[in-house]
């Protein structure tokens, strides 16, 4: 006989694993379906670490939401007593009237958040690390900073566990059906009945939820780590996060999380992708030119040659903001997808949005914005 249970969630990921925690800690009985292992580098969810911060250039209407996010990640921090979040400040470099400074100024004012504006000889002078472009425009966001990926991840699942979710690893979902009151999740080895269903695949989203019709773009984005001589650029010392707009592309990088070496990457950019299971994952001159030119022009004392690569996947919407609601035709189904290159800072605010939506139907959280709705025409 098939297992039943309240909520199958399909993808325990960075977003899933935290949907699986706040259902689970809501009382439902969970089951959470992964292809790959829990916490895994097949997906969007790895490579040591991800920017967090609240003037969010992208738009304001995340801030609400990112205010929560950063209670829920403290409090995870203390129910799993480590630190995930270190609050390192955030250097924004770019011209004036970049989308990244203009964005998060407006952020700042609309939410009374906290930026340090500084010219760049005053920026260079404060972290010598860092060569600011003469043209550039500084703001320094002292709440950001930088999450510790795969220890989030990890710790969601704990915690889901903790509460009871029944999390399984390395069983792929073929299909699912719903009639609106029930759903049927068929594995390659088993077939699961449950009262709702979360669909947080990822860059397999577009298979899992076909009938959408929001077209995701996967890419391919090559991160790499560069070595730093011993005592600099680290944590420890206070070295913020940093991002740089440039004309010519958008760079950003972290301070050194294990002492040896730092990430650095490049936000724009990168390569379509078809297949999600087959990318490319080798490393090719062409992934490094550019990271190179700006570790040599931005960052003093790193030899530009990288010792270690990943490559992970960016799931892009249409308009490059989330896909968050429940799906059009079946009440008891929510989707979060399309999280386009910046949303696992927001993993536990849309763990708990997630959960509301299948409890309750809807959430107080203001989640409007990214809903379906906005790409149906009229
Ligand atoms: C290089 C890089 C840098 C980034 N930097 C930042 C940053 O600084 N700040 C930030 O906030 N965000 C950043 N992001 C974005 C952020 O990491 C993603 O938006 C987020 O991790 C997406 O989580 P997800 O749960 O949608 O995907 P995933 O974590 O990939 O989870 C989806 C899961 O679903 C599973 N799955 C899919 N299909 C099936 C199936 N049929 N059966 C079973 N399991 C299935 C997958 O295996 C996967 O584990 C970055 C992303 C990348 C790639």
């Amino acid at each position: 006989m098939a297992e039943t249970f309240d909520v199958v969630v399909l993808g325990v990921g960075g977003i899933g694993s935290a949907a699986c925690l706040h259902l689970a800690r809501g009382g439902a009985r969970v089951l959470g379906l992964e292809q790959f292992s829990l916490v895994h580098d097949r997906g969007s969810s790895h490579g040591e670490s991800r920017i967090i911060r609240q003037a969010y250039f992208e738009h304001p209407d995340y801030v609400p939401l990112l205010l929560r996010t950063y209670d829920h990640w403290r409090d995870l921090e203390r129910a799993t007593n480590q630190t995930l979040f270190h609050q390192t400040g955030l250097i924004l470099s770019g011209r004036d009237d970049s989308e990244t400074i203009v964005g998060a100024r407006l952020s700042a004012t609309l939410h009374g958040l906290t930026l340090e504006s500084l010219s760049p000889e005053a920026a260079h002078a404060r972290w010598p690390a860092f060569r600011f472009p003469l043209d550039h425009t500084v703001e320094f966001e002292p709440a950001a900073g930088t999450l510790r990926v795969e220890a989030c991840v990890q710790a969601h699942v704990d915690e889901a566990r903790r509460h009871g979710a029944d999390l399984r690893d390395h069983e792929t979902v073929r299909d699912w059906n719903s009639n609106g009151n029930a759903v049927v999740v068929r594995t390659d080895s088993n077939e699961y009945h449950a009262k709702s269903l979360v669909i947080t695949a990822g860059a397999w989203a577009s298979r899992c939820v076909a009938d959408l019709g929001v077209p995701l773009n996967v890419l391919r984005k090559f991160v790499a780590w560069f070595p730093i001589r011993s005592g600099e650029y680290r944590v420890s010392q206070g070295t913020p996060t940093y991002f740089f707009e440039q004309p010519h592309g958008t760079f950003y990088g972290f301070p050194s999380l294990d002492g040896q070496t730092i990430k650095v990457a490049e936000h724009s950019g990168g390569q379509v992708v078809s297949d999600p299971a087959t990318v490319d994952r080798t490393r090719h001159d062409s992934d490094t030119e550019r990271l190179n030119e700006f570790v040599a022009a931005h960052l003093t004392g790193i030899e530009p040659v990288p010792v270690r690569h990943s490559v992970c996947l960016y799931t892009v919407s249409p308009d490059q903001h989330f896909v968050v609601d429940l799906h059009p035709r079946w009440p008891n189904v929510a989707v979060a997808c399309g999280f386009s290159g910046h949303g696992f800072k927001f993993a536990p605010v849309m763990g708990e949005v997630l959960a509301d939506l299948i409890k309750h139907g809807r959430t107080s959280l203001p989640i409007r914005f990214l809903g379906l709705s906005r790409f149906t025409p009229g």
